[in-house]
C-alpha cells in the first residue's frame, strides 16, 4: 500500500492524511542526493486534484538522508513556505500564512512577529531578551544585514501595535506586506545558506 500524506486543501481549510491516487518517483542517476518523489491525490472534501513533492534531504542536526515532508505543488499558494526552514519557525510560518488567507488581517502579523521571535531564538538569542535587543545582536553578529534589519524592525513595531493596541487594524495590503517580508527575511537566511552546505557536502563527496 501506498504512503499515506498529509494535505492541505487552500479552498476548504482542511488538513488530512490521504492516500496517493498516483506517485511517480524520479532520482538522478548521477547525484544520488537529487531525487524526488510526486503525488496526485484529491481534496476528500472538495475532490479538486492536489499534486504534492517530497525530495531527498539532509537532516542538518543528525546528518542522516531523509524525505522531506511533502510540499503542495498545485493547488499552489500566493505564498511559498520554503522547506529548509526549521520545523518550529515553519509552523509559526504556516499560521501567519493560514490568517492571511482567512482574511484575518490583525492575526496574520501577530503571527508574523512570533516567527520573527522564533527565528531570533533558533539564531542563538535567548527567550528572555526583547525582541529589539534580539535584532541589533544579530545584526552586530552579522546574521542579518541591514536591509533584513530595517525589514525586521518594520515587522517588530506592526506586530508590537498589533498585538497591544486594541484600536490598531490592518488592512489585507499591510498585512500582505508583513507577511511577504517575514518570508524574505527567512528565505535570505535559510535559503542561500542551505544551497551552500549542499555544494559544500558534493565538494567532499565528489
Ligand atoms: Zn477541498
Amino acid at each position: 500500500m501506498a504512503d499515506h500524506i498529509l494535505i492541505e486543501c487552500p479552498d476548504c481549510k482542511i488538513v488530512a492524511h490521504v492516500e496517493p491516487i498516483g506517485e511517480y518517483h524520479n532520482e538522478n542517476p548521477y547525484d544520488w542526493m537529487d531525487a524526488n518523489k510526486f503525488y496526485f491525490t484529491k481534496c476528500p472534501t472538495c475532490s479538486q486534484p492536489i499534486v504534492m513533492e517530497a525530495f531527498r534531504t539532509i537532516d542538518m542536526a543528525t546528518n542522516e538522508v531523509e524525505w522531506h515532508t511533502p510540499v503542495r505543488l498545485y493547488p499552489v499558494s500566493s505564498f511559498h513556505v520554503n522547506p529548509v526552514i526549521p520545523e518550529d519557525i515553519k509552523t509559526a510560518l504556516t499560521e501567519s500564512i493560514k490568517c492571511y488567507e482567512s482574511s484575518l488581517y490583525t492575526p496574520t502579523v501577530i503571527m508574523c512577529r512570533r516567527t520573527l521571535e522564533g527565528f531570533c531564538q533558533i539564531m542563538g538569542i535567548k527567550k528572555n531578551v526583547p525582541l529589539v535587543k534580539a535584532l541589533a545582536k544579530l545584526k552586530e553578529d552579522g546574521i542579518i544585514n541591514e536591509q533584513l534589519y530595517q525589514w525586521a524592525t518594520l515587522l517588530r513595531d506592526s506586530g508590537n501595535q498589533a498585538a497591544h493596541d486594541i484600536q490598531s487594524s490592518f488592512s489585507a495590503d499591510d498585512a500582505k506586506d508583513i507577511l511577504d517580508f517575514t518570508i524574505a527575511i527567512l528565505d535570505f537566511s535559510y535559503s542561500f545558506k542551505d544551497k551552500f552546505d549542499k555544494f559544500i557536502k558534493r565538494q567532499k563527496q565528489g
